[in-house]
C-alpha cells in the first residue's frame, strides 16, 4: 500500500515522507541555466502575453523560441536529444515559466506531461527512435487526445473507433474535442475503441500529416487563451500496426498512467502562478496607501499574504514530494498525485482570488495581471481530471485498499469496486470485527524524530491519521455496498486524506529547512505549525460531519430545484 492509502489504514509511512527529498545534483546543474534562460526569454514578453491573451494565439516565431530553448525536450532522455530532467526538475521549469504566463506553460506542458508521455512510458524501441528525437527538438509538438463530446470525466466511454485491417494496420474514425496544442501539434496520442469483441480502448500514435487528420479552429476560451485548444478529427486515417502504444486493449490504463505521471507538471505550474501572485500582492500592498498607511500594515491584508504564502509552500511541498516518488521508481503514486493536483489547483485559485482582492479596483482592471491569472487558473480544477472526480478516485482507491487488507474478504471487495452493484453485503459485519484490528487505530506515536517546535504539528497528524482510519472503517461498515454512491462521504474522506498527506509533506519540508540560518528556517517551521492547526480545524469539522451532516436535506433541496428548473421564490 502507498503512503496515502496507508494513512487511510491508520499508518504513517515515516520513511517515505522524511527526510524531505532534494533535487538530483544533475538536475540542479541544468536547472540553474534553464531557469535563467526561461526568465531571460519570457521576462521581456509580458506585454506580448497580454496581447496574445486578447488575440487568442501564440505566434509561430514565439513557439520557435521555445524550441530553441530546448523546452520541448525537458524530460526526454539525452540519448534521444533531450535534456533528461527528472519529474522534479521538469516541474521546476514549468513553475518558472508559469511565473510569466500560463499559456506558455500549457504549450510546453501538454507536449511533455501528456502529449508524448505515452511514448516515453510505453513506447517500443522503434517508436522511441522514430519520434523522441523530433519531439525533443520540437520539430514535432505533441498533444493528448482523449476527450470527446460524450466522453469527458467518463473517459472510458470514448467512441472514436479503430478497426483492424487484414494487413494489421488500423483505420481510425472519430472526433476529439478541447485538445490542448490541437492546432499546432504534429503528433497525437489518440485513444480509440477497437473492434475487438470486448471493444476495449487502445492508444495510438498518430501523425498530424497523415491523410484524414485535421483540426478545428482555435476555441474562444475564458482563460489560457493563447494556448491552442481545438477539435481534432480522424476520417479513415490509416495507422500502422507499429503505432499502437503498449498493447491492444490497454489504452485506458495507458491514458490513466500518462495523466498520473503528468500531474506534477500541472502542480509545478500552479506553484509558479502562486509565486507570481505573492510577488505582485506584496508589491501592491507595500505601495498602495489608504488612510495614510500602506495597506500592507492592515491585519486583513497581511492575513491574505500569509495565507497565500502558506498555500504556496504547502503546494510546493506536496508537488515535489510526488515528483520524487515518481523519480525514485515508486510504482503506485496515483492517489498521491491526485491529492497534489487537487490541493495545488485549489490553492492557486484561492491565491488568485486574494491577490486580486488586495489590488481591489486595480485588480479588476485589465491593465493589471490579476484578472488574467484568475481566468487562467480556472482551468486547473477542470482538466486532467476534474477535482470532483479526483476526490472520488482518492477516496475509493484508499477505501478499496483498506478493505482489501482484510484478506478473507478480498473476493467480495473486488466485486464492490469492480462492480459497485454486487458484493458489499458480505463486508458488513466482518468489517466491524476485522477492520479495527488491521487499521492500527490507537498506535503509538511514530513521528519521533522531529524537532520540538514541530511536535505539536506532528501530534495533530498522528491523531488525525487515527481519526481517518476510524472514519474510513465507520463508513465502510455503515454503508456497505452503497459506499461507492455516497459522494458526500467520499469527498470527506478525500479531504481528510489531502490535508494529512499535504500536511505531512509540509512537516517534512519544514523539518529539513528548519535548520537553515536566519528567518527562512524559522518561518518554514512557522508555516508547518500554522498549516497543521488549520488542517486540524478542517479535519475536526469533517470528522464531526461524518455523523452529523445535512447531506439528506441538501440532496432533497437539489432534487426540488432540479425538478423546478429554476429558483422559485421571489420577494412579493
Ligand atoms: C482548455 C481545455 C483544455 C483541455 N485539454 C485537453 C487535452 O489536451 N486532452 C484531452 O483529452 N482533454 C482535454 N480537455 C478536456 C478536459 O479534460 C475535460 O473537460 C474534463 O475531463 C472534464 O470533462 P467535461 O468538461 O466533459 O465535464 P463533465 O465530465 O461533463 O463534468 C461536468 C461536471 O460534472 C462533474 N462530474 C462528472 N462526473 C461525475 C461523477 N461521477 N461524480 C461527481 N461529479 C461528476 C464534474 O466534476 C464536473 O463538475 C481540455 C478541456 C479544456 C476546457
Amino acid at each position: 500500500m502507498t503512503v496515502a492509502k496507508n494513512l487511510m489504514a491508520g499508518r504513517i509511512m515515516e520513511d517515505q515522507i522524511f527526510p524531505y527529498p532534494n533535487l538530483r545534483d544533475k538536475d540542479r546543474e541544468v536547472l540553474g541555466m534553464m531557469v535563467d534562460a526561461v526568465d531571460q526569454f519570457l521576462g521581456p514578453k509580458h506585454q506580448d502575453f497580454k496581447r496574445w491573451d486578447r488575440e487568442g494565439m501564440q505566434p509561430a516565431e514565439f513557439i520557435q523560441g521555445l524550441r530553441d530553448l530546448g523546452l520541448f525536450g525537458l524530460i526526454i532522455p539525452e540519448e534521444y536529444g533531450g535534456i533528461g530532467l527528472s519529474n522534479a526538475g521538469y516541474a521546476r521549469v514549468l513553475s518558472q515559466s508559469s511565473t510569466h504566463d500560463s499559456s506558455v506553460s500549457l504549450t510546453i506542458g501538454a507536449h511533455s506531461s501528456i502529449g508524448m508521455k505515452g511514448i516515453l512510458l510505453f513506447g517500443t524501441p522503434d517508436q522511441k527512435a522514430r519520434y523522441l528525437p523530433k519531439l525533443a527538438s520540437g520539430e514535432m509538438i505533441a498533444a493528448f487526445c482523449l476527450t470527446e463530446s460524450g466522453a469527458g470525466s467518463d473517459a472510458a466511454s470514448v467512441r472514436t473507433k479503430a478497426v483492424k485491417n487484414a494487413d494489421g494496420d488500423w483505420i481510425l474514425n472519430g472526433e476529439k474535442i478541447w485538445i490542448t496544442n490541437g492546432g499546432i501539434a504534429d503528433l497525437y496520442t489518440v485513444f480509440a475503441r477497437t473492434s475487438s469483441p470486448d471493444g476495449k480502448i487502445t492508444a495510438f500514435v498518430v501523425e498530424a500529416a497523415w491523410p484524414g487528420v485535421s483540426h478545428g479552429p482555435h476555441e474562444d476560451k475564458m482563460g489560457i487563451r493563447a494556448s491552442s485548444t481545438t477539435t481534432v478529427s480522424f476520417v479513415d486515417v490509416r495507422v500502422p500496426a507499429g503505432n499502437v502504444l503498449d498493447t491492444e486493449g490497454r489504452g485506458f490504463k495507458v491514458a490513466m498512467a500518462i495523466l498520473n505521471n503528468g500531474r506534477t507538471g500541472l502542480g509545478g505550474g500552479a506553484v509558479g502562478g502562486m509565486k507570481a501572485l505573492i510577488a505582485l500582492a506584496t508589491q501592491q500592498a507595500k505601495t498602495r496607501k489608504q488612510f495614510d498607511t500602506p495597506i500592507a500594515e492592515f491585519g486583513l491584508v497581511r492575513e491574505k499574504i500569509a495565507q497565500m504564502t502558506i498555500d504556496c509552500f504547502a503546494a510546493e511541498s506536496v508537488v515535489w514530494m510526488v515528483a520524487h516518488y515518481i523519480d525514485s521508481g515508486v510504482e503506485d503514486y496515483s492517489v498521491e498525485a491526485a491529492m497534489s493536483k487537487v490541493f495545488a489547483s485549489e490553492a492557486l485559485q484561492r491565491s488568485a482570488y486574494e491577490a486580486l482582492q488586495i489590488a481591489a479596483g486595480s485588480g479588476f482592471m485589465r491593465e493589471y495581471p490579476y484578472e488574467q491569472i484568475t481566468r487562467d487558473s480556472r482551468i486547473l480544477t477542470i482538466f486532467e481530471g476534474t477535482n470532483e472526480v479526483l476526490r472520488l478516485y482518492i477516496a475509493l482507491s484508499g477505501l478499496k485498499d483498506v478493505a482489501r487488507s482484510l484478506g478473507e474478504m478480498k473476493a467480495a471487495v473486488d466485486d464492490i469496486f469492480n462492480n459497485f452493484i454486487k458484493g458489499f453485503g458480505v463486508l458488513t459485519g466482518y468489517a466491524e470485527k476485522r477492520l479495527t484490528q488491521t487499521t492500527g487505530v490507537g498506535r503509538d506515536k511514530i513521528l519521533t524524530k522531529l524537532p520540538p517546535p514541530l511536535r505539536e504539528a506532528a501530534e495533530i497528524y498522528e491523531r488525525y491519521t487515527n481519526e481517518f482510519a476510524k472514519a474510513s472503517e465507520y463508513l465502510l461498515r455503515k454503508h456497505g455496498k452503497s459506499i461507492a454512491d455516497r459522494q458526500h462521504d467520499l469527498k470527506r474522506i478525500a479531504d481528510i486524506g489531502v490535508d494529512l498527506f499535504v500536511g505531512l509533506c509540509v512537516l517534512s519540508r519544514a523539518a529539513s529547512l528548519g535548520n537553515a540560518p536566519g528567518q527562512e528556517g524559522v518561518q518554514a517551521i512557522g508555516i508547518a505549525r500554522v498549516f497543521a492547526l488549520q488542517a486540524k480545524r478542517r479535519m475536526a469539522n469533517i470528522v464531526r460531519r461524518i455523523t452529523r451532516n445535512e447531506d439528506h436535506d441538501m440532496d432533497q433541496l437539489a432534487g426540488f430545484i432540479l425538478n423546478q428548473g429554476s429558483y422559485p421564490w421571489d420577494v412579493t
